[in-house]
């Protein structure tokens, strides 16, 4: 106790790339999945919280990783196709997926990209840890 947690606004909100609403939040990124998986479009990453998401319906699907159902989501703002909710995992190596969301490189952007996201520090908090 005694710590004050801020969320880390520190340029990394992962947003739809064709409309800009937020996705998620680095925060909740559980890990950048490249060689291990092969999606679509590319690297993929998977988070364990989305928000602005629609999930569609529930399918069975043959991953790289084995059988999964999984569900397309979708940006609830613009209605792109953004990645694939796991519902869930057949291999019990891969149980840790469940309920965690993938989002496509190739279909969001990172706060780095955006340039309205420069400056998100709270005004007058600047110097002072000098
Ligand atoms: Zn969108």
């Amino acid at each position: 106790m005694g710590r004050i947690f801020m969320v880390e606004l520190d340029g990394r909100v992962y947003c739809c790339r064709f409309c800009r609403t937020h996705l998620s939040l680095s925060l909740s990124l559980f890990s950048i999945m490249e060689q291990s998986f092969q999606c679509r479009h590319g690297k993929a990453y998977l988070f364990n919280h989305g928000t602005n998401i629609s999930v569609g319906d529930e399918e069975e699907r043959v991953l790289f990783s084995g059988m999964h159902t999984v569900a397309d989501i979708f940006c609830c703002c613009c209605g792109q196709n953004v990645g694939w909710k796991y519902v869930v995992a057949q291999e019990k190596t891969q149980k840790y997926k469940e309920g965690k969301f993938v989002l496509e490189r190739g279909r969001i952007a990172d706060g780095t990209d955006l340039e309205f996201y420069v400056d998100t520090r709270p005004s007058g908090s600047d110097a002072d840890d000098s």
